[in-house]
């Protein structure tokens, strides 16, 4: 008996320590020569993340109710998959615009803490090249893109990761988090329109964090992430416009609206 007990005491430790490194190693997906390099920064990014204060309970992390110490008020979700793409873009419209980053950060419902990670580069197919406006603005080079799946095969890995991280159980609820409704609203429905595939059903419904920040704060964040970054007192992570930068920052900002009595609630739907 008392060999069990230290069993799930380790066991539990264990598990608390994956969850608070934030980088499930095997759900990042990462392709070509560059993995070892592309892995090393993502380590560095991820140890990046900020840690508030309050330190996460054991209870939560091990997915059980949150104790009466809890910093946070109770979600609605069990899972919120923070998402941020990066597209083809110039000086000038392009038409069509293409994903070319396509990162998700999965955070747990009750402490907002990532769990794991998806990420990978996306090569576009109308406009193969990248512009200089758009490396400067978005730090992502061709080599980056050139030998990463198309928009097609990544959609079936995001499905096959969802698949993995037991986001697809009907008894699992999750929803998107993005910066504005471009991402889901825009992006993702016209590039699959163009390329003549069809847009999963989880993809129909997200929190618009510029919303969710105006409801919790009373003050719309016209300029997105800088301002909100700015007004919580945050650090800015990395590079703004890089996609997996953006995320990790959206997350931080989730987690502060959290501690400060925030329940988030689905603001956006194509369905
Ligand atoms: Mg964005
Ligand atoms: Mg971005």
């Amino acid at each position: 008996m008392v060999l069990f007990t230290c069993w799930i005491r380790s066991a539990n430790f264990l598990r608390i320590l994956h969850t608070s490194s934030g980088l499930g190693r095997s759900s990042v997906f990462l392709f070509s020569s560059e993995r070892a390099s592309v892995e090393s920064v993502f380590n560095r990014r991820f140890s990046d993340i900020q840690s508030f204060p309050l330190s996460v309970d054991n209870k939560m992390a091990s997915g059980r109710q949150p104790s009466s110490k809890s910093p946070f008020p109770p979600q609605i979700y069990h899972n919120f998959l923070v998402l941020d793409f990066e597209a083809t873009c110039d000086t000038q419209l392009i038409k069509p615009q293409e994903i070319i980053e396509f990162p998700i950060l999965k955070l747990h419902g009750k402490t907002l803490e990532i769990e794991s990670v998806f990420h990978t580069y996306v090569q576009p197919v109308a406009h193969s090249q990248l512009s200089p406006f758009c490396t400067e603005l978005t730090g992502i080079v061709q080599s980056m893109m050139d030998g990463k799946p198309t928009l097609q095969q990544v959609l079936q890995m995001v499905d096959d990761w969802m698949k993995k991280e037991g986001l697809l159980d009907p008894n699992v609820n999750s929803i998107f988090v993005t910066c504005g409704d471009w991402d889901l609203k825009t992006m993702l429905p016209g590039q699959c329109q163009y390329l003549g595939l069809p847009v999963p059903d989880y993809f129909k419904k997200w929190i618009n964090l510029k919303k969710a920040y105006g409801s919790a704060t009373g003050n719309y964040p016209k300029s997105g992430l800088p301002f909100m970054i700015k007004e919580l007192n945050l650090q800015h992570i990395g590079r703004l416009h890089s996609g997996i930068d953006d995320c990790k920052n959206i997350a931080n900002i989730m987690k502060k609206l959290a501690q400060k009595g925030f329940t988030y609630k689905q603001t956006g739907s194509n369905l």
